[in-house]
């Protein structure tokens, strides 16, 4: 990955996106969603712009 975003953070080693030795984003932006009718932690939400490597 040549573009690192220092606005989005993220551990997520198993994306695509994933900037590879530092722990960011690579994309200039991202969505984040749920998967729950009524989300109430951090668990409940979801980077949807993740793409398996
Ligand atoms: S697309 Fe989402 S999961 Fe993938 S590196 Fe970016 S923030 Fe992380």
């Amino acid at each position: 990955m040549s573009h690192i975003n220092q606005s989005i953070k993220c551990t997520v080693e198993q994306c695509q996106h994933h900037a590879g030795a530092q722990n960011y984003c690579s994309l200039d932006c991202i969505t984040v969603g749920t998967h729950e009718a009524c989300p109430t932690v951090d668990q409940c939400t979801d980077c949807l712009s993740f793409r398996v490597k």
